[in-house]
């Protein structure tokens, strides 16, 4: 049998299932709050276009307003300034946006400290139980923050001091961009940095680090809890949108039942 019959097969038997790993877009979706003197991103909205009516007699639909940035979302290399003569979006190359995930799991350490930051050792304990990160694929950073994602002030976390969500360390950003084989970082967070990532010398890691390597992000992720800690395939789906720094983003996993 051909390998995609077998997959389609495996579908349809729920031998192999389809977690969607993707964020409900809606206006209270949670969007990043930059503080002063810095620029905003605009949250998700509809504006009605017809809907059965004079306007359009037999159709329904809408205009959509977005950031790139908003909701579940791809973060391209151009988005940072480490990365401003990397790919743009559209120019991602759609091979990559199919590719092996490994979850890492820190919702225990996230919920006692909403600071925590990820350490090259705590990868390292990791692989020293299930193997070597994906060459060519996803980390998958599991904190249990998507259970806040649906309320953005709970989401953010921020306090007069800012926001307080788990993210990396500057070594382990520096690690995973220069020496860990993987294409990119997903995180179920607002964005690919820890809250507190604007104070950190130097700020914003994550960004800095993995997108200057050319490496890739995926934000606001729901359902890691849901995938194996290895063995699940993601699937990506950012929009081609010419030039642009990211995309809103579907992302699938495909799972193996009983593995
Ligand atoms: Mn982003």
């Amino acid at each position: 049998m051909s390998v995609l019959r077998a997959l389609t097969d495996a579908i349809s038997d729920r031998s192999v299932e389809v977690i969607d790993l993707t964020a409900p877009l809606s206006d209270t979706t949670p969007v990043i709050m930059l503080p002063e003197p810095f620029a905003n991103t605009a949250g998700f909205a509809l504006t009605e276009v017809s809907r059965y009516d004079e306007r359009g007699p037999a159709w329904y639909w809408n205009d959509i307003v977005t950031g790139e940035h908003t909701g579940t979302h791809f973060d391209a290399p151009v988005h940072w300034l480490t990365g401003k003569d990397g790919e743009d979006v559209a120019q991602v190359p759609v091979t990559r946006l199919i590719a092996p995930a490994a979850v890492l799991d820190f919702s225990a350490q996230a919920a006692a400290d909403p600071d925590f930051l990820l350490e090259v050792d705590h990868v390292r304990a990791w692989e020293a139980e299930h193997g070597p990160l994906p060459d060519g694929g996803w980390l998958l950073y599991r904190t249990g923050w998507d259970a806040r994602s649906g309320d953005q002030a709970a989401f953010l976390n921020a306090d007069a001091a800012g926001p307080h969500t788990p993210g990396l360390s500057i070594s382990c950003a520096a690690w995973l961009a220069a020496e860990a084989p993987i294409i990119g970082l997903g995180v179920e967070t607002v964005g690919t940095d820890a809250g507190a990532a604007h104070s950190f010398d130097p700020p914003f890691p994550g960004h800095a680090a993995l997108l200057g390597a050319g490496k890739y992000g995926l934000t606001q992720l729901q359902n890691l809890a849901r995938l194996p800690a290895t063995g699940a395939v993601l699937i990506a789906g950012p929009l081609p949108i010419t030039g642009g720094s990211g995309s809103p983003c579907r992302v699938l996993a495909l799972t193996e039942r009983g593995r």
